[in-house]
């Protein structure tokens, strides 16, 4: 079994070495954190709310930690890594203030039956693989929901940022959560399909790649487990015929480039109508070669490096597949000498079907630029994508928007006048390849609890 060496993308050198479990080791502390459930779940719902509202203070209390680490694994801004770790701190709060009231007992009126109760108990164990473009929060969002619904928590951690993986289990078990009720098991992929088949772990919830998607839902699919997926996008922005240009052209530059472009709702592609592409393109592209790339560690950085060598090389060849099939690049487009993983901010026009731009989700800080003859077509040419995650729309006249976004776009978020972020109180999740399964918005919180019905005669 190979060991883990975590290497800062900014700067090429290795942080740590990390040991992977053996399965004995890591069936074993499933076990143990399927003990830990079996107490836990015999708490209250006030008292479990507690414990994590105290879980969101030790995330604070250590939030400059936390944060450095995040930045030096996977070469986030340092300003994002202290942003990530508050929005931690806010899901904790805001699922301890909730949580109860959205987990308690309802009351029914059966036809059959004096009068039923419908309450909503933990199934057991929880395992999570996660990605490692929000170290802390991809745990988090799950880990705080299960946690609240009375189950136990085991983590896969992307290998990459293991180091920040081991750190929140420092940092929950000095706030107080009973010892082994969350646990990171440092594993392989063969160790994490033994995982997914143990008998203690009752549902699994999965964010990355479609790759990863498909081999997980296989694996629990054939053992019965329920599933949350949460993958990849290929978000369209709409900019339509009425939107005020620079404020367009400022939001789209964020929506792509926020998280150094390594976000499952960045803006990927962004579809402009003909009445207002020339004046967009302009000050888009403007926004893009203004950007600052450096030292994620430096406050005045507005773009570290991308998370990891490999996953620069692929983003380098989307782009060279999709010029050679006819897209052009309007700047950026070429890797940089050094050490790092840094990659430009890049702009991309003539982007068509049969294009990776196109088709594809680029998970880098390269924007796709697609004509769209008038609004009609924009709306058409959105949905035309095998995901469906989340969109924006960029326009002066908001009723609209909101009417387009409920009736027209397939995709479970849509930003309108404003780039895509997650937010405790609403749900995330997506449509089509996109994953299924909903987190966050008092949906989370039941994904993994039983509804069961009780009839009293
Ligand atoms: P992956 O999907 O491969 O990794 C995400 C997580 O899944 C990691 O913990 C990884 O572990 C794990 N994983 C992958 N394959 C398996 C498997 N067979 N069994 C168990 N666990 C598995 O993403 P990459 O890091 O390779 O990034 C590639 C692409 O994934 C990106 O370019 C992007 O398109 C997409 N992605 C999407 C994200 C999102 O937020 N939706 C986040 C990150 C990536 P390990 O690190 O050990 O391989």
């Amino acid at each position: 079994m190979s060991d883990i060496t975590t290497v800062n993308p900014a700067t090429g050198e290795e942080i740590a070495t990390y040991s992977r479990l053996s399965r004995e080791e890591a069936c074993a502390a499933v076990d143990k954190c399927h003990a830990a459930f079996e107490q836990w779940r015999l708490r209250s719902l006030d008292d479990r709310a507690q414990v994590i509202k105290n879980l969101g203070k030790a995330l604070r209390d250590h939030k400059e930690e936390l944060a450095r680490l995040m930045t030096e694994e996977v070469g986030k801004l340092i300003g994002d890594s202290r942003d990530e770790v508050e929005l931690c701190a806010a899901i904790c709060d805001y699922t301890a203030a909730n949580g109860p009231r959205e987990l308690a007992d309802e009351q029914r009126d059966p036809n059959n039956a004096g009068r039923g109760i419908v309450t909503y108990s933990p199934i057991g164990v929880i395992y999570g693989v996660q990605p490692w473009n929000f170290p802390a929060y991809q745990v988090i969002r799950y880990a705080i929901a299960n946690l609240m619904t009375g189950n136990g928590v085991v983590l896969k951690h992307a290998s990459n940022c293991t180091g920040s993986g081991l750190k929140i289990a420092e940092i929950f078990a000095e706030g107080g959560l009973p010892e082994n009720l969350f646990t990171v098991l440092v594993i392989d992929h063969d160790t994490s399909d033994a995982i997914v088949e143990h008998d203690k772990v009752r549902g699994v919830t999965l964010t990355g790649s479609d790759g990863a998607g498909k081999h997980i839902a296989e694996a629990a699919g054939k053992v019965l487990k329920p599933l949350v997926l949460e993958l990849g996008s290929n978000d369209a922005y709409l900019v339509l015929e009425d939107t005020d240009i620079d404020k367009a052209a400022e939001v789209c530059a964020r929506a792509r480039l926020y998280n150094n472009g390594q976000t499952c709702i960045n803006g990927k592609r962004f579809i402009v109508t003909d009445k207002v592409y020339d004046a967009f393109l302009e000050k888009f592209v403007a926004k893009f070669e203004a950007t600052r790339i450096g030292d994620p560690l430096a406050e005045d950085s507005d773009m570290g490096p991308m998370a990891r060598r490999d996953l620069r090389e692929d983003v380098q060849k989307q782009v060279d597949q999709s010029v050679e099939k006819g897209a052009r690049i309007a700047c950026g487009g070429e890797i940089p000498d050094g050490p790092g993983a840094f990659y430009p901010a890049t702009v991309l026009v003539d982007v068509a079907p049969g294009q990776p731009a196109y088709d594809d989700e680029i998970f880098g800080p390269v924007a796709s630029v697609i004509r769209a003859k008038n609004d009609e077509d924009a709306m058409r040419l959105a949905n035309d994508s095998r995901y469906g995650l989340g969109g924006g729309i960029l326009c002066g006249d908001t009723d609209r928007a909101i009417e387009l976004a409920k009736t027209h776009f397939d995709t479970g978020m849509v930003f309108i006048n404003t780039y895509g972020v997650a937010d405790p109180s609403m749900p995330f999740g997506g449509v089509k390849n996109s994953g299924y399964g909903r987190e966050h918005g008092g949906f989370g919180i039941k994904e993994f609890a039983n509804a069961k019905a009780i009839f009293v005669g």
